[in-house]
């Protein structure tokens, strides 16, 4: 599997930093994993945006998903695309309230709202807290622990392994989904005892204890946002992990 960053600023995006987005290929299956603030652009920059072959989620804030409105309109108006999206409608794997969450992005008021259906350009289906596959990734999501609908996800393929926290705090779900994982990619909101707040996010600390405890093979620490000091949480990380540990960058892409 290839792993492409295509935003990791957590929360917000920050200066020339797009919030979440990721690409996963194997086989020659695009998955796109996350939209947030900024990602259209960059995966623009980097692929042909109707050659994507699925879409996940692992919950509904705006960092995560906010440029999904810009996708729906590429997919409808683009005047020549290289996929008819109205035959091939784009999988969006997704927590079930993205149908309603996503329109009410894209109208501009509630006379809209009422009539904007986005199931011409994509095919929704709701998460569950189970093993199903996209493509050829076998993906397992369980519950996160933050503060609405949200996952954290397992993807298998090829005898490899990538779990992807979302946002999470520490929380046993996503510590037993996190076992034996080649690479973990962790979010890390902040530095530890910076925030007191449970079931929200981790620290840098607390990523580097959940690929310890998980025997993860690698750590790639994300989602740190603008106002948070990356290097402090790179090392609170590496400190607790005795593997090895970085922070991803945008634009970079990492064998798994
Ligand atoms: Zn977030
Ligand atoms: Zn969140």
């Amino acid at each position: 599997m290839l792993l492409t960053v295509l935003g990791c600023s957590g929360s917000v995006p920050g200066p020339n930093a797009a919030s979440s987005g990721y690409l996963l290929e194997a086989e020659g299956f695009l998955l796109g994993v996350e939209l947030g603030s900024g990602t259209l652009a960059a995966l623009q920059a980097v692929r042909d945006p109707f050659t994507l072959d699925a879409l996940l989620f692992s919950h509904l804030h705006a960092d995560h998903c906010a440029d999904f409105a810009s996708l729906a309109v590429l997919r409808r108006y683009h005047p020549n695309p290289t996929r008819d999206p109205r035959a091939h409608r784009l999988p969006v794997h997704a927590p079930k309230a993205a149908p309603t969450r996503f329109a009410a992005a894209y109208a501009t008021d509630a006379d809209e709202l009422a009539v904007t259906d986005l199931s011409d350009v994509f095919d929704f289906r709701p998460l569950a807290v189970t093993t199903f596959h996209i493509g050829p990734f076998e993906v397992t999501a369980t519950t996160a622990a933050h503060p609405c609908d949200a996952y954290s996800f397992r993807i298998d393929h090829g005898g490899r392994s990538l779990v992807y926290t979302g946002d999470t705090g520490t929380c046993a779900a996503v510590t037993a989904l996190a076992g034996g994982a080649d690479v973990l990619l962790a979010e890390a909101s902040w530095t530890h005892g910076a925030h007191t707040s449970a079931d929200l996010h981790l620290s840098g600390r607390e990523a580097g204890e959940l690929a310890a405890t998980a025997a993860a093979g690698r750590l790639l620490v994300t989602h740190v946002p603008p106002w948070t000091d990356r290097a402090a949480v790179l090392a609170e990380a590496a400190a607790a992990f005795d593997g090895e540990v970085a922070l991803v960058r945008q634009g970079a892409a990492y064998e798994i």
